[in-house]
């Protein structure tokens, strides 16, 4: 059982602390009718919230973690003892990464559920499952290029492309879709569908009035900040605008008295002031980007602006997409210009600060 053992920590106020967690098969209440798993992961990213919300006809899920051995075997454990053989008949995916979805189509064929997801996060998850057996595609590699990957970066890039898929159990071929704003009933209460994003397409949060509850996914997380990256698949895309544009709706739009429960890490309250940290955090990292530009720099070269921690090879993906991200917002802002060169690779230098528009 958690205790009561309440911890402020840079403005957020975590009810049961931040290190206490429930042990994997034994979910802890946090609300009525809402309870809290937690699935470890072998990653940095050491564990997944799942929460489990209970009604009459039996379980509604959200999230999944992801399809490997060891989460099949703590859902197996949970089936028997936990959710005591009622069926799982709802399985709700606040977006698509492998550690959401990862077993959500297994879930809906034990159960004959159903899936409730986003259309965006479906078809991508489907279209990105869909590289799993194919070669890395020249556009993409022109891409890392571009960004400033060596050759041998690049081989990294081939050998791992198509590793999505391998993380997941086949989506279902139907599902229910969510849509922003729409409210659905769980247990004979409702909840609101408040769709974010940019560190995925359409990601949804779920917002219940009555118990006062925000299920966030990866939209709101109290200490790490979420990956928003650029990929091959849309090289041009802003998906920082959009992250803070998310950010400050769920900011006005929510109220600030709910209990966050966030897919990672521990459940908070103080919605409003982590929002704020969030969007003042990159617009900081946008500034120090524009500073660190003053010489033209590569994607690759400009890890320092961004991160504290040095950037190792397993991190180098990740690390570009963000870099590109805050490039290409820079961009959108008219900050910055872009130059390739004869080699293919892209060159970016802060344009002067003018009082004028150009
Ligand atoms: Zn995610």
């Amino acid at each position: 059982m958690l205790n009561n053992k309440p911890l402020i920590y840079r403005g957020l106020n975590y009810p049961w602390g931040r290190d206490q967690v429930p042990e994997s098969a034994e979910p802890e209440q946090v609300a009525d009718g809402v309870w809290w798993a937690r699935f470890p992961m072998p990653m940095s990213l050491d564990h997944i919230n799942i929460w489990l919300l209970e009604d009459e006809a039996g379980w509604t899920v959200v999230d999944t973690c992801l399809d490997l051995p060891e989460s099949r075997a703590v859902w197996e454990s949970l089936f028997s003892g936990f959710l005591k053989n009622k069926p799982i008949h709802r399985v709700i995916c606040t977006h698509m990464h492998p550690d959401h979805v990862g077993l959500a189509g297994w879930l809906v064929d034990r159960f004959n559920g159903e899936l409730w997801i986003s259309r965006e996060e479906f078809l991508m998850c489907r279209a990105l499952a869909s590289d799993t057996g194919r070669q890395a595609p020249e556009v993409a590699l022109r891409f890392y290029r571009a960004a400033g990957y060596d050759e041998q970066q690049l081989d990294t890039y081939r050998e791992k492309f198509g590793n999505f898929g391998k993380a997941i159990y086949p989506l279902p071929d139907s599902i229910r879709r969510l849509v922003d704003g729409e409210t659905i009933q769980i247990n004979g209460r409702y909840w609101q569908v408040m769709v974010g994003s940019g560190h995925s397409p359409e990601h949804v949060c779920l917002y219940c009035p009555a118990l006062k509850l925000l299920i966030s996914g990866d939209q709101v997380l109290p200490k790490i900040t979420s990956n928003v990256s650029v990929f091959p698949t849309e090289p041009q895309g802003d998906p920082l605008k959009e992250w803070l544009r998310s950010c400050a709706r769920l900011r006005e739009k929510l109220p600030d008295d709910l209990l966050v429960l966030p897919a990672h890490e521990s459940p908070f309250y103080g919605l409003h002031v982590r929002l704020t940290q969030l969007i003042e955090a990159h617009e900081r990292d946008l500034d120090q980007l524009y500073d660190h530009l003053d010489t033209p720099k590569r994607a690759v070269d400009c890890y320092p602006a961004l991160f504290k921690r040095k950037i190792d090879a397993g991190m180098a993906g990740l690390a570009t997409g963000e870099a590109l991200a805050h490039l290409n917002c820079l961009l959108g802002r008219r900050r910055i210009s872009r130059e390739r060169d004869e080699h293919g690779v892209d060159w970016y230098l802060q344009k002067p600060e003018t009082a004028e528009f150009d």
